[in-house]
């Protein structure tokens, strides 16, 4: 089959592998219809994930038909046409039965990795380096999903995959980050970031009740992308001054809640982001986050800051004693996605949200090269491609 190879830092090829094959007997292999490039496959295209392998095929947003399971799957058949969520979940561990399943204790092999990291490992992700999991990703024309009695979600026909797609990952991520906030009537929700994982996070704060959403980015396209899809106030961070202007907009106070949706890329002027380059280039830093620390700096007191952007490792600079002294709570976590599919999939029946607003582009797999190249530029006002192998 043909699958989107990650061969090095800047470097991706569309090459002939393997076709995937059941090698457990609670596998399903998808053929693959849509799949979709994500801002976090640019922290591996620009090489700040350790542990990947020249040749591991990318991708952990896809969806397609069931070609064949595995002896013991029993809630999927062929033809059936599912979306699969990112995170690989047993669906019995602990951490499952809690219904935390991007934290499954049961489906990364390689967790031993993950734990010299981070302590403990989260679960096994689609496409997303050897030290979480090493499996092969979707952008492919072929996938093996593991635990299929699990993750993925049948789609009833007459859905549009363009329009369930993103049940995979960027639509419930948003929306946690958005319930993270536990908005209440009335609340300013402020998000850093309009990608397509902002936009839902605005988008969903709105349905759950926010008054107001504040968008805060620096390319006027993505800006004006929030303006039409959540009718977000907007800020240009290189226009003002963002602490200032974020007082001015709530009354002296602050947002309620701020949402990173950025991470440890963070683009921003002025001295900290040079100090930050410069210790991210020589391994003293792994991330960067002038985000993360604006929006702790902005959120009003006894606020939340809800954290959906990709950290890697360690950061510098962390205003803990804002947190402290502001009572201020801070919530994370990779999206719990299964929790989230069922009832984000009934709010698209209803015509609540209809996630295809936020692509941009849509390409054959072959041109998968391209669309990393574009995304990553933020050329011809790209803010999220499809892919149909
Ligand atoms: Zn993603
Ligand atoms: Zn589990």
């Amino acid at each position: 089959m043909r699958a989107t190879c990650w061969m090095g830092k800047g470097s991706i090829q569309v090459q002939q592998v393997p076709d995937p094959r059941i090698l457990d007997d609670g596998d399903a292999i998808v053929r693959i219809t849509a799949t979709a490039i994500c801002g976090s496959d640019l922290h591996l295209y620009n090489g700040f994930v350790p542990t990947m392998k020249s040749g591991d095929v990318l991708g952990h947003e896809f969806m397609g038909e069931v070609m064949e399971v595995g002896r013991e799957v029993k809630n999927l058949k062929v033809g059936d046409r599912v979306v699969v969520p990112f995170p690989i979940a047993c669906g019995a561990c602990a951490m499952c039965r809690k219904s935390l399943f991007s934290l499954c204790e049961n489906s990364n092999p390689n967790a031993w990795m993950a734990e010299k990291l981070w302590g403990y490992s989260p679960a096994g992700l689609f496409g997303y380096s050897h030290m979480l999991g090493g499996f092969p990703g979707g952008q492919a024309e072929y996938a093996r999903v593991p635990f299929a009695d699990v993750g993925p979600l049948r789609i009833p026909a007459g859905l549009p995959d363009e329009k369930v797609l993103f049940l995979s990952d960027i639509l419930p991520t948003g929306y946690m980050g958005a319930e993270m906030c536990n908005i209440d009537k009335g609340d300013v929700i402020a998000v850093w970031g309009a990608g397509p994982v902002g936009l839902f996070a605005m988008k969903s704060a709105q349905l759950l009740g926010a008054e107001r959403v504040i968008a805060i980015d620096r390319f006027p396209y993505r800006l004006q992308r929030a303006r039409e899809i959540s009718g977000a106030e907007t800020l240009n961070y290189q226009e003002v001054d963002l602490h200032e202007a974020l007082r001015e907009l709530t009354g002296g106070r602050g947002p309620d809640a701020c949402i990173d949706a950025v991470g440890l890329e963070a683009h921003m002027p002025g001295p900290l982001y040079a100090y930050d380059r410069v210790k991210q280039a020589v391994g003293l830093e792994t991330d960067r986050t002038f985000a993360l620390r604006q929006a702790i700096l902005a959120c009003r007191s006894g606020g939340t800051v809800s954290v959906i952007g990709v950290y890697g490792g360690f950061i510098d600079k962390f205003p803990m004693g804002a947190v402290v002294n502001r009572s201020l709570t801070i919530r994370s976590g990779q999206c719990h996605v299964q929790r989230y599919m069922k009832p984000l999939l009934e709010r698209i029946e209803k015509g609540e949200i209809d996630p295809s607003v936020v692509i941009s582009h849509r390409l054959r797999l072959d041109e998968a090269p391209h669309g990393y190249e574009m995304f990553l530029h933020k050329q011809d006002d790209c803010v999220k491609v499809v892919l149909r192998p």
